[in-house]
């Protein structure tokens, strides 16, 4: 495991980016986030800023300028970092697809490790997602989807254009 990996994987900050959508998604996350799971006994907790966040858990749908601002949020966020999807809304648009502001789901312009379906999904869910993901990031079956972006292995594709 790189020193990078480890790095990442120890203690996670999180950062929550909620696009526009019902809400029931931010209010999961923030369950998973609060004392019932009390995931900060794992040293997991919420990041105040983008520029401290390990993993960034979006949510919602992303309309085409709250897509541009999305990928200027996840340019700013330090490397490594990981992203996932929270809900229906960010994984496929569900309702929202092929609305006239959708600007298709966030994984065409944010490269996203992992996605986790659900209309919400529950806070349990949420986190044996990230604890997966973790884990198969510490076995090395997996790299983080940025660094394959890095590569050029996955090229996204420009915020804000997609057709309605
Ligand atoms: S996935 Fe469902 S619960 Fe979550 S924000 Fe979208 S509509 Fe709301």
């Amino acid at each position: 495991m790189s020193f990078a990996i480890q790095a990442l994987t120890r203690s996670l900050n999180v950062f929550h980016l909620a696009g526009s959508a019902c809400n029931n998604c931010d209010i999961e996350i923030l369950d998973a986030l609060t004392p019932k799971y009390d995931l900060e006994r794992f040293g997991i907790t919420l990041a105040a800023s983008i520029r401290h966040a390990d993993l960034i858990l979006l949510s919602g749908i992303f309309n085409k300028k709250a897509a541009i601002r999305a990928r200027h949020l996840y340019e700013q966020a330090p490397k490594p970092v990981l992203v996932v999807a929270v809900g229906g809304c960010p994984c496929t648009g569900i309702i929202f697809r092929g609305s006239y502001n959708w600007d298709g789901p966030p994984g065409t312009y944010i490269p996203i490790d992992a996605y986790i379906p659900g209309c919400p999904p529950k806070p349990e869910a949420i986190i044996s997602a990230v604890i997966k993901l973790v884990q198969a990031l510490r076995r090395g079956d997996l790299v983080p989807a940025c660094q394959a972006e890095e590569r050029g292995v996955a090229k996204p594709a420009t915020p804000g254009t997609a057709e309605a």
